[in-house]
This record gives C-alpha cells, structure tokens and sequence, in this order.
C-alpha cells in the first residue's frame, strides 16, 4: 500500500467535499478522533465508523477485501482498511475559492477548445480572451477561455463574431467543486472508489464519470 498515495476524500461534517488526503494523513486524522469514515455498502446505505468500529468492521471485512484487491494493513491483531472517504468531526468551513489560472482554466473547461470543441492535450492549448485584451476584455472567468492554438490564431485581436467564431460553452465563473475535477477526469483514482466519491458530488460529475463508465 502506498500511504503517500491521495486516494481519501476528505469531507466536513455536513459531508460536504474539503480535499483529497492521503491514506497516511486519512488514518492520522482517524486515529486522532478527528475523523470519522464513510462507508457506503453494496445496497447504497451509509456506514459512519469511529477507528473502533473501523478496526472492528475492517477485520470482518478481510476476507472480501483480498478477493477484491482493497488495500489493507494488518498486524497480528488488528485489521486497518484504507478508506474510500473520511469527514471530519468538527465543522469547517468549505472555502470553494478558486484560483485565476491557466491550469484552472483548462480543467473547467475539461481541455475542450471554446470554438471548435476538441478536447486536446495542454500542449496543444492555450487561453483566449473572448473579448481581447486590446479592446478593453479584462482577467475574468468570464472572459477567459480555453481554445486550441489554430482557433486562437484564427481569432487573434477579434472579437469572436469579427472573427466568425462561435463559443461552444459559456465560459463561466467554476463551482467550489472545481479541485476535484481533476481527479474524475484525469486521475489514476480506482473506480471502485470514485463510485463511493460519486455519492457526495453533483450531477455534474457524474456525467464526468459517465464518461469513464462509472
Ligand atoms: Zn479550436
């Protein structure tokens, strides 16, 4: 097991996404009682385990977990399943700030030019103003958008009617879930447990994981 791995969806009290943790930083949390884990069973009910139900239930669960590849630690005596996702104790507060920048920008986008609507490696990417620079088109998630390089050479110093260029989405201002995008997107996360994250996102993740055929 690599415990240095970000595979643990980490919530606040109202269950609401923070981050994604470590299995190492997960059992420290666990450990410490500041968190509690989430288990979500085969028929959809939800299992909420201080670490000595954990250990507890983790030690039933064993057998199953070696027949379907489940990271585990075990000693002797006691049986530490990885979990899929953990909530904290007391409330925090989710911040859902995002930040301004071209990395930001493509994964809202989901890496699919505004003009043409290829989804194309970040090489091939680059950020167009809608309305340009030299016309007064300000830093905005709304005026900031990603376009592949042929379309953002075809549009140059235009407006995207000037330049006969439609925009196949809105760009708009991103949702406090953005962060996770990437990992429904891109990450090499198990489906097994994206199946489990699935449950405390909005719909518009899971046309995402549709996508991946979860
Ligand atoms: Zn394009």
């Amino acid at each position: 097991v690599d415990i240095d791995r970000k595979a643990v969806l980490l919530l606040n009290s109202q269950f609401v996404p923070l981050n994604v943790v470590s299995v190492k930083k997960s059992a420290s949390l666990i450990f410490r009682e500041k968190a509690e884990i989430i288990e979500i069973e085969e028929d959809g009910s939800y299992l909420i385990m201080d670490i000595k139900n954990w250990l507890k239930y983790s030690s039933e669960m064993k057998n199953k977990w070696d027949k379907s590849n489940r990271p585990y630690f075990s000693s002797l005596y006691e049986t530490f399943g990885c979990p899929f996702a953990i909530k904290l104790n007391d409330f925090q507060k989710v911040l859902g700030k995002v930040k301004l920048t071209r990395k930001n920008i493509f994964v809202r986008d989901e890496y699919t030019c505004v003009y043409c609507g290829k989804k194309l490696h970040p090489n091939y990417l680059s950020i167009d103003h809608i309305i340009p620079k030299s016309r007064g088109g300000k830093n905005t998630w709304e005026n900031l958008v990603t376009s592949c390089i042929k379309c953002n050479s075809q549009k140059n110093n235009k407006t995207p009617k000037e330049a006969n260029l439609e925009l196949k989405y809105q760009a708009k201002h991103p949702s406090i879930y953005q962060d996770f995008k990437r990992f429904f997107l891109f990450s090499k996360i198990d489906k097994v447990i994206l199946e489990q994250w699935k449950n405390f996102f909005p719909e518009e993740f899971h046309a995402l994981l549709k996508e991946k055929g979860i």
